[in-house]
């Protein structure tokens, strides 16, 4: 294998506009550095593998660069910027809160930051994971974060906001970053597969940015594990679940119809079959929660949008949210959410689960016997359901 450099380090963005999923943040950034309205002091504050060192390094170049573009962009093509690109930059400062957060490690900051820059306008200190400084290390960074020199600037990075003491709070001017969309990051891969010439199934991408819960850094590494394993250029969907011990949504969607069926028996050796794949009995009634979830948000145009899956997956939704009633979904969640709540506790696990689905297969004939009353009937019929 040639060169192999990981995407969350080949494709990292370079200018404000290739960021994904911050749009409120580097637009605000760029306006700051148009009006010449920079402030001096920056938190920012979010999840893990979101963009903020990546935006931190971004600022840096960009307020750096000897031809800055007319869009607030860095030029890529200048000095300064080249040496940001190959991180020679003398102009960037980056210490990890994480592993260097003593007093020492601050003073040697501090001290640097009373030498202006060689070239270029500004220097700029980032501190990642800043939470992590001990109380004397934030005492003695506190005085320079009051009145820095002109040309320095600090970009404080945390996933803990909270923790961050309020004098520190008070100086700083707060970005709060986003988690990134489902669908943005499945974009964004499909964009990096084309550029690797990597075939891909459109629901492989949807479920890897699921299972990176928001985090773009995570999404990248799923997709080079998963290139890895499936032997070279093509991603199905078949792959990525098995790569990811994830279970398949299409048993969701069988168990459902049994369910609505009022097949008991099916339902049963279906949860058999899983179990005997290796999954966790109490995984999948957290999926069937979410199941009945999507199924519910489909019944309304207005709702819809919260289904975070790819457009075939959206059809079959709708298609199985037909069949069910509201009564059903409503009591169907009432019913496997007491079950994952009591999971834990519960000593036979798997009678458990079974006890569930049991009820949850009687439940729409009970739904149909009681149907005169309608909806008004919801909550009595819950608690039927429930007993
Ligand atoms: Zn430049």
């Amino acid at each position: 294998m040639e060169n192999f450099v990981v995407s969350a380090r080949k494709y990292r963005p370079s200018t404000f506009n290739s960021v994904v999923g911050q749009s409120h943040i580097t637009t605000t950034l760029k306006n700051a550095i148009k009006n010449q309205h920079l402030a001096q002091a920056f938190l920012f504050c979010g999840p893990r593998g979101v963009g903020k060192t990546t935006c931190a390094r971004i600022l840096a170049k960009t307020i750096n660069c000897q031809n800055l573009q007319p869009d607030i962009e860095p030029c890529n093509e200048c000095e300064s910027c080249k040496s940001f690109n190959t991180s020679s930059s003398f102009n960037i400062h980056e210490l990890d809160a994480a592993s260097n957060n003593s007093v020492d490690d601050i003073r040697n900051l501090v001290e640097q930051v009373r030498y202006a820059p060689q070239s270029g306008k500004y220097k700029i200190y980032i501190i990642d994971e800043v939470h992590m400084l001990s109380n004397a290390a934030f005492n003695a960074f506190l005085k320079t974060l009051e009145e820095p020199p002109k040309y320095a600037i600090f970009i404080l990075a945390t996933t803990e906001k909270h923790k961050i003491i309020p004098t520190i709070l008070s100086r700083c001017q707060i970005f709060d970053f986003n988690r990134i969309q489902v669908q943005d990051i499945a974009r964004h891969l499909g964009g990096i597969a084309e550029k690797e010439e990597i075939e891909t199934e459109n629901e492989a991408l949807h479920l890897i940015a699921q299972k990176a819960d928001g985090a773009l850094r995570d999404a990248l590494s799923i997709f080079d594990l998963i290139v890895t394993f499936s032997s070279g250029n093509k991603i199905t969907y078949q792959d990525t679940i098995n790569n990811l011990h994830i279970l398949d949504y299409d048993y969701y969607f069988k168990v459902t119809d049994e369910l609505l069926a009022n097949r008991m028996g099916q339902v049963l050796l279906i949860f058999d079959e899983i179990l005997r794949l290796g999954f966790d009995g109490h995984n999948f009634i957290i999926g069937l929660c979410e199941h009945f979830r999507n199924l519910l948000v489909c019944k309304d145009e207005a709702t819809i949008q919260l289904l975070e899956v790819s457009d075939g997956v959206k059809k079959k939704y709708a298609e199985q949210s037909r069949n069910a009633s509201p009564s059903f979904l409503l009591s169907g969640l009432n019913v496997a959410s007491a079950c994952d709540i009591h999971y834990k506790s519960s000593k036979n696990q798997r009678l458990h689960v079974e006890l569930a689905l049991m009820k949850l297969s009687h439940l729409n004939s009970l739904i149909s016997t009681n149907q005169l009353a309608g909806e008004a009937q919801n909550g009595e019929l819950k608690k039927k359901a429930v007993a």
